[in-house]
């Protein structure tokens, strides 16, 4: 018999949630107090994650992370509180902190509102990944975009419920278009731009549908895990990588169609190769894109903004800060005791029953100075890839029969040097931003650049990156973009940018196989907690809500 996981891994869920059993105004914000500190003040509506401030004309500069201050800090912390005086003595004590306001943190700390949570966020906005900007009227996220549908009754579903997500969202169009030597190409999985070999498109579409559906005794690879059986199934997809699977599908090389499409997907999406990502977190990904996906206006930020909205009502003043860099944190005695920097640069100790570290695991490495030898070697196994997102803002009305287009450009992929054709390639995709909310003057397109490989950060926090990078966009939007779509170069009000450091951990094959994710998950002395993406190396809004479902009970039980 097919054994459920103990406790709560038995919750739903992450891409597909249980089928089975369930049937300029912006600049003030970035203005500089002592230590850099963005100048925000806690629970202000201006640190909700959606920021409607930007006016006709934003400033030419990079949203998305602001790195200067983080790294100041943690790079070398050691030194850092050396210059600060050391740790400032307790302030006072609160049930429960979380550290990191992006969707799981914000998701663990609504389910856990009623212990009234202190959640520090070090980013001028909470979020995380999942923020937004606003023009004329129009929300569009400068992160995380889209989600699946998620099963009816199951626990994701009743969230998004409750906090009204299902009001706003839309379907997406299917079909899987594609831009292929300049060309539109309607479903590209029926093999139109490569008749001679459309048995090959034609067969994986059907793989993938049918895995999704779970048809023909295909079990599509639910991450997390809620069964052991199901957990065996994830480690054996997770020995091989997702082309050799893929591979093994089709029973032979893959049409060189098929192999960009699949390179540019996985860069898009897990900011990693075709060849570097699991078959478990590579079918987990691309079986749900044959399912329903949904859209809300400004992307997964309206999720975040929703989530904070909701906090900010339940919650006292003062426990939803934005501006809070956390600093360290350490167990004492029976509790927990949480450093921050707030947003005036002040330092703060907060003692706690309990920490959910809601932050990325190379953060946590930095917060948390005696974590155990094999937590910290499964963080060092984690590697993390760098993004680029576009913002094109028209003023133009466009077709809402598309919503995500792939850009192809030839065909052909050189798949031994990533960077280089990553590098040649720059956007994979375009996202049509106001497809949830189509207005009759204006749209916005999003351009996602993803830089699949180790090594790409320094170029992003370059002095000339904003140029560089804004001239690239530029160039890719004259040439290849605008043309496509029939829109013309004056219909362009302004382009946005926004930058991302290390905001895609990459799910590397064997990852969960040999038990790393295991050792990054599990809490450190029944009293910190770890919840985010990268518990599971897997970067979606269903894998930071099924962590936040997953452990937000097993914390109550502990503060009750
Ligand atoms: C360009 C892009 C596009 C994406 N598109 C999609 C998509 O369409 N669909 C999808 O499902 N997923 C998408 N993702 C993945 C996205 O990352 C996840 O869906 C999700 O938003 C991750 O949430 P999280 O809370 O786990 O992590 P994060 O969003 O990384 O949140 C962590 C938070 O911790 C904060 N933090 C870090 N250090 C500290 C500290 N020392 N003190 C206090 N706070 C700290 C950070 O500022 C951040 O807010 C995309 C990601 C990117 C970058």
């Amino acid at each position: 018999m097919d054994q459920p996981l103990d406790g709560p891994l038995r919750a739903p869920l992450s891409r597909r949630a249980w089928l089975r059993l369930l049937g300029t105004g912006a600049v003030s914000l970035y203005l500089r107090r002592a230590y850099g500190a963005p100048a925000v003040a806690p629970g202000d509506a201006r640190a909700s994650p959606i920021d409607r401030s930007l006016g006709e004309t934003a400033p030419r500069a990079f949203s998305g992370d602001q790195p200067e201050r983080p790294h100041r800090a943690l790079w070398d912390k050691r030194a850092y509180l050396a210059a600060r005086g050391g740790l400032p003595p307790v302030e006072k004590s609160v049930p429960l902190v979380v550290v990191g306001g992006g969707i799981a943190g914000l998701t663990t700390a609504y389910l856990l509102r009623r212990h009234g949570p202190v959640v520090l966020e070090q980013g001028a906005r909470f979020g995380g990944n999942a923020r937004g900007e606003s023009w004329r009227g129009l929300d569009y996220a400068i992160g995380a975009a889209y989600f699946t549908a998620p099963e009816e009754g199951s626990p994701l579903r009743r969230l998004y419920g409750e906090l009204g997500v299902d009001k706003i969202w839309r379907k997406a169009p299917g079909g899987h278009p594609v831009a292929l030597e300049g060309r539109l190409v309607g479903d590209f999985w029926q093999g139109r731009s490569a008749p001679a070999d459309r048995a090959q498109f034609r067969a994986l579409a059907r793989y993938f549908h049918r895995l999704y559906q779970e048809e023909g005794g295909l079990v599509y690879p639910e991450i997390p895990a809620y069964s052991r059986a199901r957990r065996r199934h994830i480690d054996a997809l997770d020995r091989i990588s997702f082309r050799r699977h893929v591979e093994s599908v089709a029973g032979g090389p893959l049409h060189p169609h098929l192999v960009t499409a699949f390179e540019h997907y996985c860069w898009s999406s897990f900011g990693a190769s075709f060849s570097e990502v699991s078959a478990a977190a590579g079918l987990n990904f691309f079986a749900a894109e044959f399912g329903d996906i949904l859209v809300t206006p400004g992307g997964n930020a309206a999720i975040a903004e929703r989530l904070y909205a909701r906090l900010d009502a339940a919650l006292p003043p003062g426990h939803l800060q934005a501006g809070a860099l956390v600093v360290d944190v350490r167990v004492a005695g029976d509790g927990v005791e949480v450093s921050y920097e707030d947003a005036a640069g002040a330092l703060h100790r907060l003692r706690t029953r309990a920490a959910v570290l809601a932050c990325p695991k190379f953060v946590a490495a930095r917060l948390v100075d005696d974590l155990e030898p094999e937590r910290l070697e499964a963080i060092r196994r984690l590697s993390y890839r760098a993004y680029l997102v576009a913002n094109v803002l028209l003023t133009r009305k466009l077709p809402d029969s598309l919503y995500d287009l792939y850009l192809l450009g030839g065909g052909a992929t050189d798949d031994k040097d990533i960077k280089a054709a990553a590098e040649r390639q720059k956007a994979t995709d375009v996202v049509f931003g106001t497809y949830a909310h189509p207005d009759a003057r204006s749209s916005i397109l999003t351009l996602y650049r993803p830089l699949p490989y180790d090594g790409a950060r320094p170029a992003l926090l370059a002095d000339d990156a904003y140029d560089r990078y804004r001239a690239e966009f530029e160039a890719q939007l004259q040439e290849t973009v605008l043309p496509l779509l029939d829109v013309r170069p004056e219909d362009v009000a302004d382009l946005r940018l926004a930058r991302w450091g290390h905001p895609l951990p990459v799910a590397a094959t064997g990852l969960i196989a040999d038990g790393t994710v295991d050792r990054l998950r599990r809490p450190l002395r029944d009293r910190v907690f770890f919840v985010q993406q990268d518990n599971w190396a897997l970067p979606a809004i269903e894998t930071a809500t099924a962590e936040a479902l997953h452990w937000a009970p097993r914390i109550a039980r502990l503060l009750a």
